[in-house]
């Protein structure tokens, strides 16, 4: 067998996904195989740190017409994304694999500050890392958070689980003629303006020489496949 293709990725998670079919919270039962497919990816060998985002349970940009602040609003995202991050850590652990959540935000009662090198010590010795609280500032997105950490933490990529199986011209489920892309550059992803993730994740892995391969989790095992190079997605990079 060669080289593995990566060392160590950062996966991430919409909420949104979390809630299934229902139109907010966890549905359990997703919550449990996306639990399932992180820790048979992990037995690749490969560290994986968890980017969980929030919009299952709030986004700071559906506030304004309810009287509060948009940083206030995105404080409350960042919160959402700390319950999520908890619940998946739980369903992580109980299928025996260790997992540690670790904060942007300080709330020492609740989880670990995250820090660079925690993070890695927690990498190195096999646990599962989910990063929570995203960014720790509002006007951010947790998608940019995974470009951000992975660039922090050294990942030689950013694993963007969707419901779709890569970038499209057009939404697919909208748009029948909408074109897949299997390579785009990030320059080309923000100049197309596609919707599956948000220019300032693009621009800051440019920056940082970051791909993102965007592929779809619907399907049981689909994280170890990208991370086999078999699995079908959308590589945005160089
Ligand atoms: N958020 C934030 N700063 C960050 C990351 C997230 O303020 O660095 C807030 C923001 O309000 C966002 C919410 O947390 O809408 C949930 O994150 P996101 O929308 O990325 O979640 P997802 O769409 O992945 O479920």
């Amino acid at each position: 067998m060669g080289e593995p293709l990566y060392r160590r990725v950062v996966v991430k998670i919409s909420g949104e996904y979390l809630a299934g079919a229902q139109p907010f919270g966890i549905d359990q039962s997703v919550l449990d195989r996306v639990a399932s497919d992180v820790i048979d990816a992990t037995a690749r060998g490969i560290e994986i740190a968890l980017v969980v985002g929030g919009g299952n349970i709030f986004r700071g940009v559906d506030v304004s017409s309810r009287g509060v602040s948009r940083p206030t609003g995105d404080s409350m995202g960042m919160l959402a994304t700390v319950m999520n991050c908890l619940a998946l850590e739980s369903a992580i652990e109980r299928k025996g694999k260790s997992a540690r959540t670790l904060c942007a935000l300080v709330m020492p009662q609740v989880c670990e500050l995250f820090t660079r090198k925690t993070a890695l010590r927690y990498l190195s010795e096999g646990r599962v890392v989910l990063l929570a609280g995203g960014t720790g500032n509002p006007f951010f997105t947790t998608d940019t958070t995974a470009v951000l950490r992975a660039s922090e933490i050294g990942a030689q990529a950013v694993l963007k689980a969707t419901n779709v199986d890569g970038v499209y011209s057009a939404d697919p489920k909208v748009d029948k003629n909408a074109k897949r892309f299997e390579r785009l550059t990030h320059s080309q992803a923000i100049e197309g303006g596609y919707k599956v993730m948000d220019a300032t994740a693009f621009a800051l892995a440019r920056e940082t020489s970051l791909p993102i391969i965007v592929f779809s989790i619907a399907e049981s095992g689909s994280i170890g496949a990208i991370l086999d190079g078999t699995g079908r997605g959308t590589i945005v990079a160089g």
